[in-house]
């Protein structure tokens, strides 16, 4: 059976955030050859099939209800939206938050986004993967001087950064202009 593809997050298994494993979704009831291990911001699932992040059936079913106010329960999200650019369509935040599978990070897993729309998220990334992606590493540079580092601290930051360990980078590319973009863990 064919898996359900994201435009912004292409390749959710070698990313971590899913696993190849045959399952029975919590959500649907069907039997599933991937599973996703990511963050759920609403009610844990036992189980989870990319097939319910995409059509909305998890973000709908895995919703917290508001006591109350049973009409407009929240609806669960698999990432956070954390500055979001005033260019992005919220149609866009509602795909990334609730149609997409998110990303484990040691700290926030906040979405980059380029050009007016989310960019693609690549995956957890060390120095040795961050090399490829100049533009990335510059971006990380930039956001250290704005906290003050001294540039010797970037360096030694971005060399320490650990594609499996603490710290991380998470990389993503636009999905217009193909820069490559990186967050951070904040250590
Ligand atoms: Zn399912
Ligand atoms: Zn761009």
């Amino acid at each position: 059976m064919t898996e359900p593809i994201f435009r912004y997050h292409p390749d959710p298994v070698a990313t971590g955030s899913a696993s190849r494993a045959e399952h029975d979704c919590g959500v649907c009831g069907m039997r599933r050859q991937i599973r996703y291990i990511g963050p759920v911001y609403g009610r844990q699932p036992d189980s989870l099939c990319l097939h319910c992040i995409q059509s909305g059936e998890a973000s709908s079913t895995l919703g917290v209800s508001v006591e109350g106010d049973e009409e407009s329960g929240m609806l669960a999200m698999f990432s956070d939206a954390v500055d979001v650019p005033d260019d992005v369509p919220m149609s866009v935040v509602d795909e990334i938050t609730r149609h997409t599978p998110g990303f484990t990070a040691w700290q926030q897993d906040s979405w980059l986004y380029h050009c007016g729309d989310g960019a693609a998220y690549l995956g957890p990334a060390g120095y040795r993967e961050l090399q490829a992606f100049p533009e990335a590493l510059a971006m990380l540079r930039e956001d250290h001087q704005r906290y003050g580092w001294t540039q010797p601290e970037s360096e030694d930051f971005l060399r320490s950064l650990d594609r499996e360990g603490e710290p991380t980078a998470y990389l993503f590319r636009c999905l217009h202009c193909g820069m490559g973009l990186a967050s951070w863990d904040i250590g």
